[in-house]
């Protein structure tokens, strides 16, 4: 009797046998932990790879709070962030944590500025009374326009955020590995990549998400001999102290707004959360720093000064500015000189082979769903369909070669 015919091979079987990750995502801040929750949820055998421990607070991705507003001058973000709040909700609901807190959202600043014009215009924000609405807690002033986006703000729980998709990778099948420093990422000899850690590992990938902050222009610099126009800045998270007998006024739970103050300094604030007694007021930038050599106490001084100034003029009565910050924390901005994301495939000899995610320009955090998602499609499809069903125009997002290299330090 003859022996029987062996089945063919299927692609995915002979993909396989070549890799050991269909997707092998480098970093994870929120960025990289979203892509890789998404990778494995499509079915992806996914690799997180994290140079330092999960959860640390060297990059951008760490603390108690981020602002997820819908108020954009750039009409290239609102479906985004309409997109990533579907998807909190999603997680929110798959895990059974809770990390986004629904506020109002307020936008103020001086009537004749065009960003503020089209960021409320963008949202949907209607005019508001200030002192009707919350009371005397800011004082504006004259030929200001204030207006709010009743659902359009809220805030994250960042760190939490960041787990939570962890969690959801791991679940989903997701390998996540901590303390394993990416130094090389190469061609592999049958098609895809090789990634190198610095500890002498080798994976082979499919395809590869690189996803790593601050650190991206180093890293794709060594790795590929590309330069990215990201300047990494040192900023920081301040909270004041809210005058006494104010505390519930400024909380989240009174119906207290996120808000952005156009105008200088740039400022933007959550409501009272998770520091009882204490609010973030913060000012949208700092100085540039390498992310390897940091100078961890410097953009206190100067820029705590400036939201200082700030509240005594916006915010005397309920805000105590004298004596500074109560809490100060060191973060970093990854910046593109225009503020615009960069997602997109790395080319030349990587081809599609690997997708980068990075300059999220201190705005990303909100989005940082819905780019995941879109990294993963990138990685695994080579499109990005939920983005062109949601509106987003990834169009505005390709890796930008600038000559000159102007570094902007407002929010938009
Ligand atoms: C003070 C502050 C306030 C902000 N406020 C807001 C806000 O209100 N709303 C909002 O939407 N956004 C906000 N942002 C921006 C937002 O937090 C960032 O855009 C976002 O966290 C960027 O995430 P990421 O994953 O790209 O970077 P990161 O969180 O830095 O993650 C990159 C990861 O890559 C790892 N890595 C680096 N190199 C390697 C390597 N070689 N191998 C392996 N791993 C590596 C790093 O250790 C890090 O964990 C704020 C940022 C800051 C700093």
């Amino acid at each position: 009797m003859a022996a029987p015919a062996e089945a063919p091979e299927t692609a995915a079987a002979a993909a396989g046998r070549r890799f050991d990750y269909d997707v092998i995502v480098v970093g994870a801040g929120i960025m990289g932990s979203c892509a890789a929750h998404e990778a494995a949820s499509r079915g992806a055998r996914a690799l997180l790879l994290e140079r330092f421990d999960l959860l640390h607070h060297l990059g951008s991705s760490h603390g108690e709070s981020r602002t997820i507003r819908d108020a954009y001058p750039k009409a290239q973000y609102p479906p985004m962030v309409r997109l990533a709040r579907r998807l909190w909700a999603d997680a929110e609901a798959e895990s059974g944590y809770r990390v986004l807190t629904p506020a109002p959202q307020l936008s103020m600043g001086p009537r004749d500025s065009a960003a503020l014009a089209a960021a409320v215009g963008n949202a949907g924000a209607e005019e508001v009374d200030l002192a009707r609405r919350w009371g005397g807690a800011f004082r504006v002033p004259d030929g200001w326009l204030a207006a709010a986006s009743e659902h359009g703000g809220g805030v994250i729980n960042a760190t939490k955020a960041v787990a939570m998709f962890q969690a959801l990778a791991v679940k989903k099948g997701a390998v996540v590995r901590d303390n394993a420093e990416v130094v090389g990422i190469e061609k592999g000899p049958e098609g895809g990549v090789v990634v190198r850690t610095s500890a002498g590992e080798e994976f082979r990938g499919a395809k590869c998400v690189v996803t790593v902050g601050a650190w991206a222009s180093k890293l794709l610099r060594s790795v590929a001999g590309v330069e990215l126009p990201i300047q990494p800045l040192h900023t920081m998270v301040l909270y004041w102290r809210i005058k006494p007998g104010r505390e519930l006024e400024l909380a989240a739970g009174s119906g207290f707004p996120t808000f952005s103050s156009y105008g200088d300094p740039h400022v933007y604030s959550t409501p009272s959360l998770e520091l009882p007694g204490l609010i973030k007021i913060n000012y949208d930038g700092g100085p540039p720093c390498d992310p390897d050599s940091r100078d961890w106490a410097c953009g206190g001084g100067d820029v705590a000064e400036r939201v200082a100034r700030w509240i005594e003029e916006f915010m005397p009565d309920h805000v105590e500015a004298a004596g500074g910050p109560v809490i100060r924390q060191s973060c970093m901005y990854s910046m593109t000189p225009d503020k615009d994301f960069v997602i997109d495939f790395l080319g030349g000899e990587f081809g599609e082979d690997v997708v980068v995610g990075a300059g999220f320009s201190g705005h990303g955090f909100k989005m940082g769903p819905s780019v995941g998602r879109i990294l993963a499609e990138m990685a695994i499809d080579g499109k990005a369909s939920t983005a062109a069903e949601a509106g987003v125009e990834l169009g505005h997002f390709r890796i930008k070669r600038f000559e000159d290299n102007p570094m902007g330090n407002a929010k938009d």
